[in-house]
């Protein structure tokens, strides 16, 4: 074994930032793609140019998601001059905005302690590393960026509109116009049939387009942000290198594949392009933006095909098998629906927060330390002023009852059966016909109180004219679980209901 031997692993501080700092799609998958291509294909291979040799083979364990590991056989003056080479080049290709912080230790025998102590050393240089907003310079003469606030300097053309911007943002959308993560995805429809031109033309240009195709509610989007359960305590019980590599593999190809299947199953063309891009995809981490009716059949979609894929591929090795007791790994979901226009960064942080709620229910249903059965949590950004949803859902989906318990207007984060459940019965409703008035009143109906509310969504069932529509409320109202006192159900202390959701995901239902 080699005396010169080290784990080296990477990260890329501040890539929300990075890749969310602007209000264009372009942008944003330009620096998504960009981020992919310099962590999943740029790392390797300056790694392998610079330090391979006759004697040395350098060792990816993985790359991608905004991370690296590496197991690399240098002395370590070398890797020193490597992790700075490296650093230049991320911030020349990324116009400056984008940073790469690294930390390594020596590795014998005990691939799990020299894990800890490079993620140890890893977590020390961003520390000291700052990241905080560099000030820029700013007089008269000098005009800003059209989407941040740096320093113009390029001119930059992109569907039909041009714009001043800075190196950062003109080197995002040069990478936005190429196919970047669509390229995937388009190797994806090809195999199922479709001809490499139509799928050219399928990408949509930008947010307007997407929303533009909601059919159930035109302008209307949301953002779907996934993220793997349980990953980080899975990860401290792998003890060697191969191990982590199937991990890591089986995560990111599993999510991919049951990505560009969630696509082409959910979210069929109109008028000439499909209602979604991605924003973010590699390791554990999914981000999709979506043409609002079609983001929770997807997200449901995703989750299913994700647990498929993965207990595929890891019920071969015996130790995962045990581990997770003959299951997969599983994601949870958090869904912002707004409009085109919404800021993407309000979305973005509402499904943030909705995917920490989800993964909350998840973790406290679960027996097994490592598996976390799949949530969904959902949340209109559109509806209420509020930025964050836990404002929205305190200040205008809470209310007391006479005897001071607490009645909640919402029924999520739900399990990915309940989801399934909820979006049938969204189905069921919309294609039984029931006027639009009698759905509003029902979803207007809790808002009412509990003594109130429940009056109120008696009368509207009861005055509903026609039996057919009568019956598909009464079953709707029984399979959400919502009788014998609707629109309430109780457990335990808790009383909520979940027919303002519906009504809402009722509305973002094509039937
Ligand atoms: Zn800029």
């Amino acid at each position: 074994m080699s005396e010169h031997r080290f784990v080296i692993v990477f990260d890329f501080p501040g890539i929300k930032e990075y890749v969310f700092g602007t209000d264009r799609l372009v942008e944003i998958r330009g620096a998504s793609a960009l981020l992919d291509r310099l962590n999943r294909e740029d790392l390797p291979a300056i790694i392998s140019k610079t330090l391979q040799t006759p004697q040395h083979a350098q060792k990816c364990v993985f790359a991608g998601g905004g991370a690296a590991q590496f197991i690399l056989d240098a002395p370590e003056d070398r890797i020193m001059d490597l992790v700075r080479q490296l650093q230049g080049h991320i911030f020349q290709e990324s116009g400056g905005q984008l940073r790469l912080v690294a930390g390594y230790a020596p590795f014998q025998d005990n691939y799990a302690d020299a894990l800890q102590q490079a993620f140890f050393e890893l977590d020390r240089n961003k520390r000291q590393y700052t990241f905080g907003p560099e000030p820029v310079l700013h007089c008269g003469f000098v005009r800003e960026c059209d989407s941040c606030s740096a320093m113009a300097s390029c001119v930059t053309t992109y569907a039909g509109d041009t714009r001043l911007l800075c190196m950062s943002c003109h080197l995002k959308t040069r990478q936005g116009r190429r196919r970047g993560h669509w390229k995937a995805l388009a190797r994806y429809l090809e195999a199922v049939g479709l001809s490499a031109k139509t799928i050219e033309d399928l990408r949509p240009d930008d947010f307007e387009q997407i929303g533009a195709r909601c059919q159930a509610k035109p302008g209307y989007t949301a953002v779907v942000y996934g993220d793997g359960n349980a990953m980080g305590k899975i990860v401290k019980t792998i003890d060697n290198e191969d191990r982590f590599r199937l991990f890591s593999e089986t995560v990111s190809m599993s999510l991919q594949e049951a990505c560009y299947e969630a696509i082409w199953d959910c979210c069929l063309q109109v008028n000439g392009k499909i209602p979604a891009d991605i924003l973010l995809l590699g390791g554990d981490d999914i981000m999709v933006y979506l043409a609002a009716d079609t983001a929770m059949p997807f997200a449901i979609e995703l989750a299913k095909a994700f647990e498929r894929k993965t207990t595929e591929r890891i019920g071969k090795d015996p130790f995962f098998r045990n581990l997770l007791q003959g299951k997969g790994f599983t994601i949870s979901l958090g869904l912002a629906y707004g409009r085109s226009h919404t800021p993407i960064a309000i979305l973005v942080d509402q499904a943030e927060e909705l995917l920490k709620s989800a993964k909350q229910r998840g973790s406290g249903i679960t027996t097994n330390d490592y598996y976390a059965p799949c949530c969904i949590d959902f949340h209109l950004a559109s509806r209420y002023n509020q930025i964050h949803v836990k404002d929205s859902r305190s200040d205008h989906l809470t209310l007391n009852t006479a005897r001071g318990r607490t009645l909640r207007l919402y029924g999520g984060p739900y399990t990915l059966p309940e989801a399934e459940n909820f979006l049938n019965q969204a189905r069921l409703l919309k294609r039984s016909g029931l006027p639009r008035s009698r759905l509003h009143r029902l979803g207007e109906a809790p808002f009412e109180g509990y003594e109130m509310g429940n009056l109120e969504t008696l009368i509207t069932w009861g005055r509903t004219r026609k039996e057919e529509h009568r019956n598909a409320l009464y079953e709707t109202l029984n399979a959400l679980g919502c009788l014998p006192f609707p629109p309430w159900r109780e457990t335990g202390e808790t009383i909520d209901t979940p027919i303002v959701d519906l009504v809402s995901l009722t509305e973002w239902t094509t039937g």
